[in-house]
């Protein structure tokens, strides 16, 4: 029995996963006369990550408007985008929902987000224009099974009914092995990368960020000794050790690397940035001189945070009374390589609430990024997470799905 009665029982174009990619492609096919369409939707709900996506407020592209600059921004799947993002980038997206009534607010450092800052205007964007186009959206409706037909596909449905298809466009998002639409897509013959998390942060316990969460250092360097992971920018301490967007972009960069050595390793941060040990402890013999009667832990360097500099002298052997005139020349060293090749053992990764994605998915030489379609079954589109690439956090992610959807969608609307 149908849960859902009004299900036709042929589409010419059928998206599986009512995700930022599904609606997308499935939006961009019906506007473009390739319908009748129909979104099938495992879940009760549509758009679940939308929904919950940039603290709720949605960052749904970033201001990189250069194709060259953009593909920097993805650990896997950059070259495969080049071309895709001549076609649709972030510009395009703007148009998009500028064209629909929705107008994008860019912030200081390049993320863009509803002018609400609101991520249910962009569900309620994509509902009204699926809805406009003629998109027949259906939830509760998970697909178990696809297979090739004469005319097409023939779709089994979570309930038991089926449904036929000219034109299949899987957008199932994170990809499981074995699970969801990276089976549906291996029983088509592809081959599924494994799927491990990317976007995650560093479980550490250490006495120096004891007590320190919530404590930021705007300009840092971050790397994992032994690889060639090199980032700056922010760091975040947290309850469960460091977070921020150089430790997140260290975790994309590394996610198959870190998951290969099970999350232990050995992070090692410049909190004074690019400087250097030499570099430091010259800042530092200034300050022994500029400040020699005041204590080292109440003088510290202007950029790092009181509380947290009080702890890298501690661990420099400066105890918390020794004024600056007082310190040795080993003390000072040993200050300088704290503040510059700071080393911390991980121990494990901890979920970043804020964004986080799958690195793996369909192997992306076997995808015709032109038309986001399979090279092996012709009518066949992939879009979003499901393919093996993904983006740093900044509203990346978003503008991979938003592109390879509306690529798959235009191209499955032609004959
Ligand atoms: C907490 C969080 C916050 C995020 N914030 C941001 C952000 O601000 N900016 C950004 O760029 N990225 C963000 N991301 C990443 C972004 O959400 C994803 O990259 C994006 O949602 C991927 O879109 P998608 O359509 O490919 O997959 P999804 O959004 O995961 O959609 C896939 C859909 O397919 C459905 N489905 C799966 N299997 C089946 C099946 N067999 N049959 C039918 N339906 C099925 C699923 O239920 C789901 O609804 C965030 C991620 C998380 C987890």
């Amino acid at each position: 029995m149908s849960p859902d009665s009004s299900l036709p029982q042929r589409a010419r174009v059928a998206v599986v996963g009512g995700g930022a990619a599904g609606f997308f492609a499935a939006i961009a096919c019906a506007e473009a006369g390739g319908g009748p369409v129909v979104l099938l939707e495992k879940s009760s709900t549509v758009l679940a990550k939308v929904r919950i996506s940039g603290g709720g407020r949605c960052n749904v592209t970033h201001a990189c408007f250069e194709p060259s600059q953009l593909v920097a921004r993805y650990p896997r799947g950059g070259r495969e985008l080049r071309g895709a993002f001549a076609r649709f980038q972030p510009r395009d997206t703007i148009a998009w929902f500028a064209e629909r009534g929705v107008p994008l607010k860019t912030e200081s450092d390049g993320r863009m987000f509803p002018v609400t800052d609101r991520s249910e205007t962009i569900i309620e964007c994509l509902l009204g224009a699926a809805r406009r186009a003629g998109v027949q959206v259906r939830t509760r409706c998970g697909v178990t099974a696809a297979e090739r037909t004469a005319g097409g596909f023939r779709l089994r449905l979570e309930w038991g009914g089926e449904l036929a298809c000219a034109r299949l466009v899987l957008t199932t998002g994170s990809p499981r092995a074995g699970q969801g639409g990276a089976a549906l897509a291996a029983g088509f013959g592809h081959r599924i990368v494994d799927p491990v998390p990317s976007l995650f942060t560093f479980s550490i316990t250490d006495p120096r960020l004891a007590d320190l969460a919530g404590l930021s250092v705007p300009a840092t360097r971050v790397r994992v000794p032994g690889t060639s992971l090199d980032e700056t920018g922010p760091v975040l301490v947290t309850h469960w050790g460091l977070s921020g967007p150089a430790i997140l972009r260290t975790s994309a960069w590394g996610a198959r690397e870190l998951a290969e050595r099970d999350y232990r390793f050995t992070v090692r941060i410049g909190w004074l940035g690019p400087a250097g040990r030499d570099e430091a402890l010259g800042r530092l013999r200034g300050q022994r001189e500029a400040e020699g009667r005041r204590v080292v832990a109440g003088a510290g360097l202007g950029e790092i945070p009181a509380r947290l500099w009080e702890r890298l002298a501690q661990a420099a052997g400066i105890g918390p009374d020794v004024r600056w005139s007082a310190t040795t020349r080993e003390q000072l060293q040993a200050l300088a390589e704290q503040l510059t090749t700071c080393d911390f053992p991980v121990h494990g990764k901890s979920l970043n609430k804020d964004e986080f994605v799958t690195c793996g998915g369909v192997a992306l030489k076997e995808v015709d990024f032109r038309r986001c379609e399979s090279r092996l079954v012709p009518g066949l589109h992939f879009a979003g997470e499901l393919l093996d690439l993904d983006g740093i956090t900044g509203g990346f992610n978003f503008q991979a799905a938003w592109t390879t959807g509306w690529l798959a969608g235009r191209s499955a609307a032609e004959d």
